[in-house]
């Protein structure tokens, strides 16, 4: 095997976008760039400066970025190829039987973050319900550093990533469950003051287009019956139970869905229910206050 070849980063690179843009990718030459990055063990800007300075592949090179372009282009998602999703200030573990966390849950994150670090108690305490990888709760975790945060996850798999990131990314204040959020956190009845939650929220005929979506993530993440919003009833009821007079409930959902989010949480006693919109003008979270 020769580790000399003629074939530059650059032409690589253009011929994998070209591959990934055939196969109905929309961002294809920005995933080329971080397959390459993956690959080659660099950051993105990394892959853009070799290319700048002329940097050839070697045959191994060349044939490992070939073989995870060929999986993108079947549509395994680039999360689980890399193994790595960013969320927020994070690079968390994924694989297949996790959720991969979205770049809009950073916002329902935020609005948990300042909620979490206005209150004014030395150690206040809040939930993540469905944490999947633990991206929610992790952000918490970090960011709002003398929190408490208990997360749940019902499905084994999914547990298993979390627990992986928790080990890895939190340094105590941070307690993963494996069970259902809608009884394994009954001993922290009124002690909550944010409740946060991405749950399933995808109506049951509403089949995503994107098969990285229908085929990778795992059904449990995604859907919650006729109209999506089941879970989103279970935790308006579990989450009035868990939160202190005061506490703040967050939850994300489909752009679609803010009035009846706003009914169920409204009618169940919440006050002060909220839609906010995300970077494109979309309804995506809704919070709301416990009396
Ligand atoms: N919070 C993560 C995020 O934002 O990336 C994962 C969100 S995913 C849309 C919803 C998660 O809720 C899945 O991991 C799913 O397994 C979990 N889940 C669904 N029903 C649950 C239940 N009754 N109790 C606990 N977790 C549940
Ligand atoms: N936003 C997800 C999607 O891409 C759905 C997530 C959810 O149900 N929480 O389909």
């Amino acid at each position: 095997m020769t580790t000399d070849s003629t074939l530059t980063l650059r032409a690589a690179l253009q011929a994998g976008a070209a591959v990934l843009a055939e196969a109905g990718i929309l961002d294809a030459a920005v995933d080329a760039e971080l397959l390459a990055a993956h690959v080659l063990e660099l950051s993105r800007g990394g892959v853009q400066a070799a290319v700048v300075t002329g940097r050839d592949l070697n045959s191994q090179e060349a044939a490992a970025f070939d073989a995870a372009i060929a999986r993108r282009a079947e549509r395994v998602p680039l999360q689980h190829i890399t193994g790595r999703a960013p969320f927020r200030h994070l690079e968390l573990s994924v694989g297949p039987g996790v959720f991969v966390p979205r770049p809009e849950t950073e916002i329902l994150a935020q609005f948990a973050i300042d909620a979490l670090a206005a209150v004014p108690s030395p150690r206040p305490l809040a939930v993540d319900l469905g944490t999947g990888s633990g991206a929610i709760a992790i952000a918490l975790a970090t960011e709002v550093p003398h929190a408490r945060i208990v997360a749940v996850e019902r499905s084994a798999d999914a547990y298993r990533w979390a627990a992986r990131n928790v080990a890895r990314l939190t340094d105590g204040n941070l307690e993963l469950r494996h069970g259902s959020f809608a009884d394994a956190l009954d001993d922290l009845n009124a002690q909550v003051s944010v409740v946060a939650s991405n749950p399933p929220y995808v109506p049951a005929d509403a089949i995503p287009r994107d098969p990285e979506v229908r085929l990778h993530d795992p059904r449990e993440a995604l859907y919650s019956g006729e109209d999506g919003l089941d879970d989103i009833r279970t935790i308006s009821r579990v989450g009035l139970r868990l939160a202190h007079s005061g506490g703040m409930i967050v939850l994300e959902h489909g752009e679609w869905q803010g009035q009846g989010v706003r009914d169920i949480l409204t009618s169940d006693g919440w006050v002060a229910a909220a839609t906010h919109a995300d970077l494109t003008h979309r309804d995506r979270v809704t919070t709301a206050v416990r009396p």
